[in-house]
């Protein structure tokens, strides 16, 4: 019997994409005992912070890396380290800070992921400026707002963000870096992880246990003077995102294995969604196609368009019904509203695409 099965929680089955609610990713079986090895034995948690930092930062093709909680945690750290540098006195006063502590945004980009991105800004002691408006913000406008005070600039890569109307990653590097201003990249879920240190970006920020599928967990790569303000952030406000000696482990063995966004990868993905796509044809009131992501990663999800005026249940009924079974089925739901459900193959473990159909059909043609 399982550990959650003691607990009485229910077997979950993952439709939906990288999913904190849901636990991140789950492991594999070469990630799993690398941590369990880890777990069984003391070691120096410095040496092992820096020497798995280096390790990574070289499969990156960056100068740097330090271990994270996760991509929130990369963030606070990274504010706080682009505020205080190294300098012990600031950092054991953080997160209360003076003078140069303003960390400008664009507005379409202080999204919610979970929590806010303007309270990771406001834990590692910056005052967030939000530049623009909530779908427009011009080079002029940003060229106004990196003042004397800015103590870096956030850019946040993710679908999450509004993503017409802003200025390009590109023209913000350029002009932050011509202020001499450092430049921060939220790319929690991304999954081409040299692009950015490539790009002269100075703190990237990682989630462990999305893209990567590592535990949970993160990392920052980029700048080595960065780096090291960021190693040194663990003695003030990053003790509470203290990484263990087991996430460590788990997310360099799982960056060891990661593929990254290869040809073959997305090619078995288009097939499992359309293998999905035929497993729920003919059901009266759907129509079933391949979508890709909308942030123009190569992701191809099922898409489930409910026409509810014929189908036996609306798109928010069936979410409900597929949450509530045993096993709990989720689904990506952003769209639910316009009637439409998407299936995300990524997370799915090999039989589960099976399962998925299954509920599915039995929701969409009996209502339970
Ligand atoms: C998921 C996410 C985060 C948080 O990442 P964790 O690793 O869970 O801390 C931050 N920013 C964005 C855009 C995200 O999607």
């Amino acid at each position: 019997m399982s550990f959650y099965e003691r607990l009485g929680v229910r077997r979950v089955i993952n439709a939906a994409g990288k999913m904190t609610a849901l636990g991140g990713s789950a492991v594999s079986p070469e990630v799993a005992s690398a941590m369990a090895d880890a777990a069984q034995s003391h070691v120096e948690l410095e040496e092992l912070m820096i020497k798995a930092g280096k390790y990574m930062a070289r499969l990156i093709g960056a100068e740097d890396a330090v271990p994270t909680t996760g991509a929130a945690a990369g963030i606070a750290i990274s504010v706080a380290a682009c505020i205080a540098g190294t300098d012990l006195g600031k950092i054991s006063k953080l997160p209360q800070s003076s003078g140069k502590n303003r960390i400008v945004l664009m507005k379409g980009h202080a999204v919610n992921f979970g929590a806010p991105v303007a309270s990771m800004i406001r834990l590692g002691g910056g005052v967030p400026v939000e530049v623009g408006e909530a779908n427009s913000c011009g080079r002029a406008q940003i060229e106004d707002a990196l003042t004397d005070d800015t103590a870096a600039f956030l850019y946040v890569k993710s679908h999450h963000a509004v993503q017409k109307g802003v200025v390009s990653l590109e023209e913000c590097i350029d002009l932050a870096h011509k202020r001499g201003i450092p430049i921060i990249v939220d790319a929690a879920a991304e999954e081409d992880l040299k692009k950015y240190p490539a790009m002269g970006i100075d703190l990237t920020c990682f989630s462990g246990g999305k893209a990567i599928l590592g535990p949970t967990s993160g990392l920052i790569c980029g700048k080595a003077g960065l780096i090291a303000a960021c190693r040194a952030q663990y003695q003030g406000i990053g003790r509470p995102m203290k990484v263990g000696k087991e996430a460590i482990v788990g997310l360099v063995s799982a960056l060891e294995a990661y593929g990254g966004v290869s040809p073959e990868r997305a090619a078995a993905l288009l097939k499992k969604a359309e293998y999905i796509r035929d497993g729920l044809q003919g059901i009266p009131g759907l129509q079933v196609s391949i979508v890709q992501d909308e942030a123009g990663r190569a992701i191809y999800r099922t898409e489930v368009k409910v026409d509810e005026s014929t189908a036996k249940v609306t798109a928010k009924q069936a979410i409900r019904l597929l949450e509530k079974g045993d096993p709990a089925v989720f689904t990506r739901n952003h769209y639910a509203n316009v009637g439409i459900i998407l299936v995300d193959p990524r997370p799915l473990r090999d039989g589960e695409e099976d399962v998925v159909v299954n509920r599915l059909r039995e929701v969409f043609t009996r209502g339970e």
